[in-house]
Formats: C-alpha cells, sequence, structure tokens
C-alpha cells in the first residue's frame, strides 16, 4: 500500500479539483493513504505537514465541480535546481511519499520526469550526507510518478483533451456571444483575443462555435505581407452581403510565417484603416480560466484521476513513469518523457518556421 501525494502545477485550470477529488479518494478506497501537496512545487521544497498534507475521505467533499484549484498552485524557481529537487526529495521521504501525481502543464510534467530520472541520485546523495538513513534509503528506492495534463491550452501532444481546455472555450464561447449582440446592434467589428500560448487550439475551437469571420492562430499563419488583404476580403465579403457585425479571433501567440507577433491592436487598426469599420478589442484575459468546470472536465478530471492511481500501483522501477491522456474518448496511459518531448518539438518547430511538421508532430505518438 503505497502513500501517494497529488500536486496541482503550473497554471491553474478548471477540473483540476476534480482531479485532487478523484485522486484522494481513489486512493483512499485502494487501501492508500492520500495526501495534498500545497502550491505545487514550492510545497515539495518547502515540505512539513503545512505543505504535505494528508488527507482524508471529507477533506476533499464537495470540491469537484469547484473552478481552479483549491490546494494552491505555484511558479516554483528552486525546483528548476538541482538543490531544490534534493530538498523536495528529502521533504517527500520525511512525509513517507512514495508515488506522486502532478497535474500541470508541460513545464509541470517536465519536472515531474526529471525528479523521476534524479531519484536514483537524489537519494543516494541524502544518505551520503546521512541525511536519511539507510532504512529510509533502502524503503524509498523507487518513486512511482504519474502526470496529468491541466491546462486550458490544450497544447500537450498525445492526448486529445487537457483537463480545463473545454471549460476555457465554453468561457470564450460565452464571451463571444455576448460581443455579438452589441456588434449586432452598432453594426461593430470586434477583435476578440484569446489565451493559448504557442498553440491555436483555444481560437480555433472558438472560431468554429462562434462562426466568427477570421482567426489567428500560431500553427497556420500567413506572410507578413499577404494577412491582412485575406482578411480584409472575407470580412469586406461577409459585409457585402449584409453582416452587420464582425468578430475576428486571435490566439495571444499569433504569428506571421516569418514569426512576427500578431496583436490584437495591429488588427484593428486594419479594420479601421482598410474598411472603415468601427473596431474593439477585447482581451479576454484571466475571464478564461475561472469559473466552475464544464461536464465534460469534470467527467475527464475524474476518469483520470481514478486511472492516475491505479497507474501508479501498477508500476515498477522498469515502467516509464505514464501520462494519463484521452484519445478517441478513452483513457489512455502513454510514457511521460515522449509526450514532453513530442510537445517541445512542436514548439521547437514552430520557432523555426517549419509549421507542417507541427502539424504532423502534435498528431503522432511518437518521435521517430
Ligand atoms: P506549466 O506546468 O503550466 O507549463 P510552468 O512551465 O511555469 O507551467 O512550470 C511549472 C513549474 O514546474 C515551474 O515553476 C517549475 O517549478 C517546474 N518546472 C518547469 N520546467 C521545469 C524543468 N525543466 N525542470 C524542473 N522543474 C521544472
Amino acid at each position: 500500500k503505497r502513500n501517494i501525494a497529488v500536486m496541482t502545477s503550473g497554471g491553474d485550470a478548471p477540473g483540476m479539483n476534480a482531479v485532487v477529488y478523484a485522486v484522494v479518494r481513489t486512493a483512499i478506497f485502494k487501501g492508500c493513504k492520500a495526501f495534498a501537496v500545497k502550491e505545487g512545487y514550492e510545497g515539495l521544497v518547502r515540505g512539513g505537514p503545512q505543505y504535505i498534507t494528508e488527507m482524508e475521505w471529507q477533506d476533499v467533499r464537495g470540491i469537484l465541480s469547484e473552478g481552479g484549484t483549491n490546494i494552491g498552485t505555484a511558479r516554483c524557481m528552486s525546483f528548476r535546481e538541482r538543490p531544490g529537487r534534493v530538498q523536495a526529495c528529502k521533504n517527500m521521504i520525511d512525509a513517507g511519499i512514495d508515488a506522486l501525481i502532478v497535474c500541470g502543464g508541460d513545464g509541470s510534467l517536465t519536472g515531474a520526469d526529471k525528479l523521476r530520472s534524479e531519484w536514483p541520485s537524489l537519494i543516494k546523495e541524502l544518505r551520503d550526507n546521512n541525511q536519511i538513513t539507510e532504512e529510509q534509503y533502502i524503503k524509498h528506492k523507487q518513486l512511482n510518478i504519474c502526470g496529468i495534463v491541466g491546462s486550458i491550452d490544450n497544447d500537450m501532444a498525445t492526448t486529445d483533451a487537457t483537463v480545463g481546455a473545454y471549460s476555457a472555450l465554453a468561457r470564450i464561447c460565452k464571451a463571444v456571444d455576448y460581443i455579438d449582440a452589441t456588434a449586432n446592434s452598432h453594426s461593430r467589428a470586434f477583435v476578440v483575443e484569446v489565451m493559448g500560448r504557442n498553440c491555436g487550439w483555444l481560437a480555433l475551437m472558438a472560431g468554429i462555435a462562434t462562426s466568427a469571420d477570421y482567426i489567428f492562430i500560431p500553427e497556420k499563419p500567413s506572410s507578413s505581407k499577404d494577412w491582412q488583404d485575406q482578411m480584409c476580403e472575407i470580412v469586406a465579403t461577409h459585409r457585402a452581403h449584409g453582416k452587420r457585425k464582425t468578430i475576428v479571433i486571435v490566439a495571444e501567440g499569433a504569428i506571421t510565417s516569418d514569426l512576427k507577433h500578431i496583436s490584437s491592436k495591429e488588427v484593428k487598426d486594419v479594420l479601421v484603416e482598410r474598411l472603415n469599420l468601427d473596431t474593439r478589442v477585447t482581451t479576454l484575459g484571466h475571464v478564461q480560466r475561472g469559473g466552475t468546470p464544464v461536464v465534460f472536465d469534470r467527467i475527464l478530471a475524474s476518469l483520470q484521476g481514478v486511472e492516475a492511481v491505479k497507474a501508479v500501483l501498477d508500476c515498477d522501477e522498469n515502467t516509464p513513469s505514464p501520462l494519463i491522456g484521452l484519445k478517441e474518448h478513452k483513457i489512455v496511459r502513454r510514457p511521460l518523457m515522449e509526450a514532453v518531448k513530442i510537445t517541445k518539438s512542436v514548439a521547437d518547430a514552430i520557432q523555426t518556421s517549419d509549421f507542417e511538421k507541427a502539424m504532423a508532430l502534435r498528431d503522432s505518438e511518437f518521435i521517430e
């Protein structure tokens, strides 16, 4: 029977509480002890019962449907350096933790992967410095780690959906519905900027779901020379057909094919200057992260939380750390390291303007 800790890390996402709920209850149901690590990796580095807290069945009562993450999340610089990870390792051993489930974005999961791969040398260092006993060393030789992707961006390779992405998408669509009414009344154009870092999933899906006139996403950029003509031609055609409102959705990471950032302000200026449209910019910002998770995220988080506990109980020292994903509506286990590697390669491909490679990689399961 293991002592299983759950942590939320990196940017918060609706559904993270449901992950914590599912992990805690499943762990206890399976006869294990459940712990919550507060404030992401910061809590692991600080340690002690205040940050690595045992969770009882009733401690997660009612949190499944709440937005954000009640156990806190943070960005932690010290965990990026080895001394921070040595301290985290010591604190985990002191708390008796031998399995860790991390819910976060690609950064958090890279950190998780690093902790697992370094674990043998971390515990050796602690033993050699007499910071842990021989008995603790033997008992904690193996750390089982499992990742669940909590991110509104839906930017992780090898999974079709990340916890929080559909909630953020629902919020964006609701906001555009509100904007639609005022745009239509005044015959205005709105440039709506959405989150997603270097991933255009939120902008693309919101574009489809709100029948936006035009979208800008990092994965399919036009040249600096062409984007203005392309957008204006389409918007002008819609207007000529009698449409009174114009919605253009811009991903925060939108770029041209020569990698220049396209800002919402630039898009607005083009609509004003070339089409003479009364145009406003709405940057949705953190509203996209807020509120309760939509039903899809509640279910995804619950099923993945259950699977994560099963996965850490199944792992032995030869099993690569799993990432719990979703593929064609099935909850699946994928190698965590592979998923992180492909995700990084997608970002690299975009940085070097190789957009076809980026799209192919995002759909792939393994790097050749
Ligand atoms: P996200 O998980 O949303 O991508 P970040 O990239 O900010 O968010 O990562 C969250 C935290 O994960 C960081 O503050 C850091 O503590 C840890 N982390 C990220 N990258 C690494 C890394 N390469 N090595 C160790 N820890 C990392």
